[in-house]
């Protein structure tokens, strides 16, 4: 059985609420890991409404500092506290926000009741920003008005399965099970080697979410995202306002649909959508008309990878 890798939309509009959308923000869980993707305002009551335990939540990522991506952060942490957390929390992001938000605790009189680790991100190349027992976390610039990254979220553990009854015959001691599964053969101590494909079953494959956040259109990321399970990317505008797009470095629909073309993903779910919409029908259907099998992100929806 695959474990568990879901998605669940807590936020998808840009700049400011609407009556039907709350600023971005994602709840991710990746097997036991759960992790929040940037924290627009409203995530904590999204939280509450969808019935998501915040405490379980390890750590938050925030792509870059404009509010619509993290002005949930000071009121998310302090209610944390509130209820008790005593579980340390990562917090990955751009440098100014540990000062920013130190100041913010300090300046309200709030202290956490948890010790908070702070992972800087930086916009010039990706890099990995976390890393733990079968998965991997890394950070890749985009290009918006301020320093920005999107996420790259990875499984990590093997891909095959051992065949139980060949290790056995073929007397495999269970010491080289780990590296059997990641693919590795097995020599024995006179010297015989017994190929991998004799001792293992293909198993699950690991599976890639992309998280692409503010940016300008980034043809050169479809080659680093080629071939994810799921790619998320923002579609601010229709391709009607690519003037407008461009000014402000953002995507239009077409130019998402266009990049999951490009990248050979899987499954493509757009969001980030201006206050201006109210029917974003439209919107899809320009992205479908690159790429068929792209979705909108709806809050409350949960995306299975
Ligand atoms: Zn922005």
């Amino acid at each position: 059985m695959q474990k568990p890798f879901e998605l669940t939309i807590l936020g998808t509009s840009s700049a400011t609420p609407t009556r039907h959308r709350f600023p971005s923000s994602q709840y991710l869980r990746m097997d036991g890991e759960y992790f929040l993707i940037d924290c627009g305002e409203g995530t904590q009551m999204r939280l509450v409404q969808y019935n998501l335990r915040m405490q379980k939540i390890k750590t938050i990522l925030i792509s870059h500092l404009h509010g619509d991506h993290f002005f949930g952060l000071p009121g998310l942490l302090t209610s944390m506290s509130l209820f008790g957390r005593t579980e340390p929390l990562t917090l990955v992001g751009p440098a100014p926000l540990d000062s920013l938000l130190q100041h913010t605790l300090e300046a309200s009189d709030s202290r956490l009741t948890f010790p908070l680790n702070f992972v800087a991100t930086q916009d010039k190349e990706p890099a990995t920003v976390l890393e733990g027992e079968g998965f991997r976390v890394t950070s890749f610039p985009l290009s918006h008005r301020i320093a920005c990254t999107g996420f790259l979220f990875e499984e990590t553990g093997p891909e095959l399965r051992l065949n139980v009854d060949s290790c056995h015959s073929l007397q495999v001691p269970v010491e080289a099970y780990a590296a059997v599964k990641m693919g590795e053969d097995y020599t024995r101590l006179d010297g015989t080697l017994i190929p991998n494909a004799a001792l293992t079953l293909p198993g699950n494959k690991n599976r890639r979410y992309a998280y692409v956040s503010d940016t300008a259109q980034l043809p050169e990321l479809a080659k680093f995202l080629h071939g994810v399970d799921l790619m998320y990317h923002e579609a601010t505008f229709m391709h009607d306002r690519l003037e407008r797009a461009i000014q402000t470095y953002h995507t239009t629909s077409i130019q998402a649909g266009e990049m999951a073309k490009w990248a050979e993903v899987k499954r493509l779910l757009l969001g980030h959508f201006s206050a201006r919409y109210t029917d974003l029908q439209p919107l899809l259907e320009e992205a479908r008309s690159q790429f068929p099998d792209a979705e909108l992100a709806v809050e409350g929806m949960e995306v299975q990878l």
